[in-house]
């Protein structure tokens, strides 16, 4: 269903891990403000592979990256501040080294007897994002263990997450990643009826192959975002000025005739709040038409209306992608509205990370819904059914 073998794939508790390394590829891709932790979810989604690793008398070596500082030291991407929170969370120190991985230190940190070892944002170093085996190599003499919990970038083949496994002997993922991987399983393979798909953001780009793979599962859709202009610009709908992405009408035309032959529904907006320019909230209005010179930016009472019944009446809730532009927040109650509904359903809701999930929490539901993810890109090539490359590359 998800394109991954599960009992292929060995969990950290599978393995004898006393008085072993663990090299434990994380992801503490977490915001930072003025050198402060903001958003501490990823920190708290590796509490219990840390917590299993120093119970049971384990040594990490975390490797994690933080954005995209493009193989070069940047200060403001430094990992310091949340091995100052991990510490202070586990209360235990946590001993920082060098991303510049020379055998010396490969050395030292193996044979160190330190708990917690982290690495400096790994993504410092130019190899990170290459394949150069010979260094994969040399780097995986660091550890005994290879241990993959960094869910939010299974989708991408990077040195960390995907060559280094190759010289581990030992090797398989951390509870972070099974409890993504079990909770999509069990979604798309035994979902509750009817099994809902709420689809926004504003790319359809990204969302193809995981519309394609969907359709064999549910039999509703519903749409919202600048994703949804695509659509109705492909239906010769005026959509004014709205963001829309002209290289892919045809894709869209091609995806609504597929839909329409196999009867699945796909409702798109009917009626929109509408602003002159992004900037200009002033002269907003709902509408349900979108005149020239005007642009969606987010759906309309109707359609909140329309969505709020479906989402009522489901077993089971995938969202990805929000329904408007929700940073602003006179754009934002779409998307919120969607989150207090999936809140109070009583189906099983998933949010997908990315943006989805920052909404959920941004607008207080978080701890209402059954599940947010903690990867937005991959969460959606999970929806493709095609598995995860940095997993799948695991599997026994
Ligand atoms: P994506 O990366 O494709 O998931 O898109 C997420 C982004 O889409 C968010 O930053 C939203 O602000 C943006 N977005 C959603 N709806 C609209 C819209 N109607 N017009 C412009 N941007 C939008």
């Amino acid at each position: 269903m998800i394109g991954i073998n599960l009992d292929k794939i060995k969990v950290i508790n599978d393995f004898n891990i006393k008085n072993k390394k663990i090299f434990l590829r994380a992801d503490l891709n977490c915001p930072i403000e003025n050198g402060k932790v903001e958003d501490d979810t990823r920190i708290k989604a590796l509490l219990p592979t840390l917590n299993y690793i120093l119970d049971k008398g384990g040594k990490v070596v975390i490797v994690s990256h933080h954005g995209r500082p493009h193989g070069k030291y940047d200060e403001d991407l430094s990992l310091n501040p949340i091995a100052k929170e991990i510490s202070s969370i586990l209360q235990e120190p946590v001993k920082m080294e060098n991303y510049k991985l020379t055998d010396e230190l490969i050395e030292k940190i193996y044979k160190s007897d330190n708990k917690i070892t982290m690495i400096e944002n790994i993504r410092f170093c130019p190899e990170e994002r290459g394949d150069n085996l010979e260094y994969a190599e040399r780097v995986s003499k660091i550890a005994d263990i290879y241990i993959n919990d960094a869910f939010g970038t299974c989708h991408r083949k990077h040195l960390s997450t995907y060559h280094i496994s190759k010289f581990f002997e030992k090797k398989g993922i951390g509870f972070l990643v099974k409890k993504e991987l079990e909770t999509y399983q069990n979604v798309l393979s035994k979902p509750k009826e009817p099994f809902l798909v709420i689809m926004g953001g504003s790319k359809v780009s990204d969302k193809i192959n995981a519309l394609n793979n969907l359709m064999n599962l549910t039999d509703t859709f519903l749409v919202g975002g600048a994703m949804s202009y695509t659509f109705l610009k492909s239906k010769n709908i005026s959509i004014g000025n709205s963001l829309f992405e002209k290289e892919n009408l045809k894709v869209a035309d091609e995806i609504l005739c597929k839909l329409e032959e196999n009867n699945i529904k796909f409702e798109l907006p009917e009626d929109h709040l509408i602003v002159k320019s992004i900037d200009k909230p002033e002269d907003k209005r709902y509408s349900k038409q979108i005149p020239d010179g005007w642009m969606g930016v987010d759906i309309g009472p109707e359609t909140i209306n329309k969505y709020e019944k479906y989402i009522n009446s489901a077993g089971t809730i995938i969202w990805n992608g929000p329904m408007g532009v929700f940073e602003v927040e006179g754009y934002s109650r779409g998307t919120n509205k969607i989150a207090e509904f999936m809140s109070k359903t009583d189906a099983f809701t998933v949010v997908g990370g990315g943006d989805s999930g920052r909404a959920v929490k941004k607008f207080d539901f978080a701890d209402k819904v059954d599940f947010i993810s903690t990867g937005g890109g991959a969460s959606l090539k999970l929806l493709e059914g095609n598995g995860l490359p940095c997993v799948n590359i695991l599997e026994e």
